[in-house]
């Protein structure tokens, strides 16, 4: 797929409006809202300065923050974002008070040649995640603060936002590096894989990843599935999960998955507790054993060999999910294994997700990994449908 991508004739003496992934969360330090973790707001630093390079008038970095729900609510403003730019950037980064409005604009007039501004949390106003269709209202007004869009969002343009495809419809627009590089890595490992080809898929939902599931099963050599989405197929298999969690509505779309397809791998052994807590008392099962009162909460070692065969002999290897409840250190072990098996593979790793990233950083091992996606739902939508509503406009 190729995007557009600015030039500097494109940009040169623009206010460039720049959608970014700047969707932390905060802690609180001496008083002050921080973020936990910059790795985020790092990202987005090199297509600053590039932009200003190439001769950008002003920068105007614009993202949501939490959930504020359509209000304005202190605990989610920017400020700690700026901040922390302003000190990754040594310059400073202007935060303006709200997303839209006259006010804004003036003080994006008044900022000097080479600014990079920093606006209020989009999601202070309605218009930003409107229900009933995009808010193309709000979408003006946000487009009205630049002469330029850039959409360097990857991990949020798989919605129909105002924010990005909105504002997309008023002014000139272009795709930023780190946008480029997650699609084209993307795309490359789903329509070009070195064969063969596995997807290991885990996580909580089914429902949120069945789609992909039918997609990655026609287009990989093998699907390997672990976590809480793993128990919803178990049951439609016919097996006893006991207090497992599962969605039971999926049960029935969980069987048009070809179940008995050799290539379709689900576990054969478990970790069960009686209670998901780190001081439960734990067993290791053979699927099919669970008892009426456990639940499964990771997948268990004949699994982590069955699935170590398939890894050592892919070439390309795309990974979303955790293979159990990882964050409780005695169901930890599956996704451990797993990403150590993913760290050594001589094959392509393309990795995403947000807890998958999460538990991969713990090990240290994100350096290993051939690619690490900074989007989990855009990573598995494009996955799935070959492109997304943030980037279909951009398309050259
Ligand atoms: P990602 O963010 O990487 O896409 P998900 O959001 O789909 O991953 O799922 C991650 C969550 O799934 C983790 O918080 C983990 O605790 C949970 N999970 C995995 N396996 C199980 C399980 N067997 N039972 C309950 N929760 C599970
Ligand atoms: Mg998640």
């Amino acid at each position: 797929m190729k995007l557009k991508i600015y030039t500097q004739n494109d940009i040169k003496n623009k206010k460039v409006i720049l959608r970014a992934v700047l969707d932390v969360k905060y802690k609180e330090e001496n008083g002050e809202l921080v973020p936990r973790d910059d790795t985020r707001l790092r990202a987005i630093i090199p297509t600053v300065e590039d932009l200003l390079q190439q001769g950008a008038k002003k920068v105007i970095l614009m993202s949501y923050l939490g959930r504020p729900g359509g209000e304005c609510k202190k605990e989610y403003s920017m400020d700690g974002v700026a901040k922390r730019l302003s000190a990754l950037m040594d310059r400073q980064v202007i935060k303006l008070d709200d997303c839209i409005g006259d006010t804004v604009r003036k003080q994006i007039e008044e900022a000097d040649d080479g600014a990079v501004l920093l606006l209020e949390n989009i999601r202070f106003h309605p218009g930003e995640k409107s229900t009933d269709g995009l808010d193309e209202e709000y979408a003006r007004a946000l487009a009205a603060n630049g002469d330029v869009f850039v959409n360097d969002a990857f991990g949020q343009s798989h919605r129909p936002v105002a924010s990005i495809i909105g504002v997309m419809k008023y002014l000139p627009s272009y795709a930023g590096p780190n946008l480029v590089r997650e699609v084209n890595a993307i795309t490359e490992v789903i329509n070009n894989p070195k064969h063969p080809c596995l997807a290991i898929i885990g996580g909580a939902k089914i429902s949120t990843k069945l789609g992909v599931i039918s997609t990655l099963v026609k287009k990989c050599d093998n699907v390997a599935l672990g976590g809480a989405l793993a128990n919803t197929i178990l049951l439609a298999k016919g097996v006893q999960v006991g207090t497992s969690l599962i969605e039971q509505d999926m049960v029935a779309t969980a069987k048009e998955l070809p179940l008995t397809d050799t290539h379709l791998h689900i576990p054969v052994d478990v970790v069960v507790a009686e209670e998901a807590d780190e001081d439960a008392p734990t067993r290791i099962c053979a699927v099919g054993s669970v008892k009426e009162n456990e639940k499964i909460l990771d997948i268990g070692p004949d699994t982590v060999k069955l699935y170590e065969g398939i890894i050592s002999e892919a070439k390309t290897i795309i990974w979303n999910g955790p293979m159990g409840m990882f964050e409780i250190d005695s169901f930890a072990k599956g996704t451990d294994d797993i990403t150590r098996l993913l760290a050594g593979a001589k094959a392509d790793t393309v990795v995403g997700g947000g807890e998958t990233v999460a538990s991969i950083k713990r090990l240290n091992l994100e350096g290993k990994m051939t690619f690490v996606s900074m989007g989990g739902g855009a990573m598995l939508d494009l996955l799935e449908k070959g492109t997304l509503p943030g980037i279909e406009p951009l398309k050259e």
